[in-house]
């Protein structure tokens, strides 16, 4: 069942929004040559604790870090560590801050120093393809118009859908139904409510859509050693436009 948020939940989903956006912010501009991901956690950690948040993905399922970084190949759940970042690299930062009940959740992946061409494009059609399926995240709206949109522009530039991970409901679990796939059909899927709070997160990969599991458990890449890249944020359907919860976006 997709819960319905009261006014006052939506408040407080508010509050841990802001806070995770800001987390996701300081994140990115850590990214530079040089940086261990270790540092952009720990920093992350501190800052998101400051506000008298707690990082939702820290023990979450096991999940041994407050940050996922995941560099080029690697496309969500990297595990923060000694990786020192290179110029060229890109980095897919997701974060999570839980306050007063609810969950913030989002995501984005930054360009270290100066990158190829080919990187920054997918880094741009990834942020596109969230903003083209949120156009349709209105009330009476079909769950798989958002699918679609996001579907249409990643493949519609030449770029992969991961098929394995989706975007899920959010709330006072990190993880509520619904699931939405970046990839389906419009029309189909669950009608939207004015109330319901969703984590939209295309994940895109320049080459094939196959991915490997690594062996730390966590890590998720592509199969074929090409870049992906990853952004999120957690919105709220409303009457009108989508609010998005984990503001400012970036
Ligand atoms: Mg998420």
């Amino acid at each position: 069942m997709i819960i319905l948020k009261s006014s006052h939940e939506i408040d407080l989903m508010r509050r841990a929004g802001k806070i995770t956006a800001a987390a996701r912010a300081l994140a990115g501009e850590m990214v530079r040559p040089g940086v261990t991901t270790q540092s952009i956690n720990d920093e992350v950690e501190r800052f998101i604790r400051k506000q008298g948040a707690v990082p939702s993905f820290l023990h979450y399922n096991g999940f041994p870090a407050s940050v996922c970084i995941s560099v080029n190949d690697e496309i969500i759940h990297g595990i923060p560590g000694k990786r020192a970042l290179h110029e060229g690299d890109i980095v897919s930062i997701d974060v999570g801050a839980y306050i007063g009940g609810f969950h913030g959740d989002c995501a984005a992946t930054f360009p270290c120093g100066r990158v190829s061409p080919e990187a920054q494009r997918l880094i741009d059609v990834t942020r596109q393809s969230f903003f083209e399926g949120i156009r349709y995240a209105r009330q009476g709206q079909r769950l798989q118009d958002i699918s679609a949109a996001v579907q249409a522009c990643a493949e519609g530039n030449g770029f992969s859908i991961v098929r394995e991970y989706v975007g899920h409901g959010v709330g006072s679990k990190m993880h509520e139904p619904p699931e939405i796939p970046n990839y389906g059909r419009p029309g189909h899927g669950p009608r939207l409510l004015r109330g319901m709070t969703l984590a939209v997160e295309p994940m895109v990969n320049a080459g094939a859509a196959s991915i490997v599991q690594m062996d730390d458990g966590w890590t998720v890449r592509t199969a074929d050693g090409k870049m992906a890249a990853h952004y999120e944020n957690t919105i709220l359907i409303t009457d009108g436009e989508p609010e998005i919860l984990t503001a400012p976006a970036i």
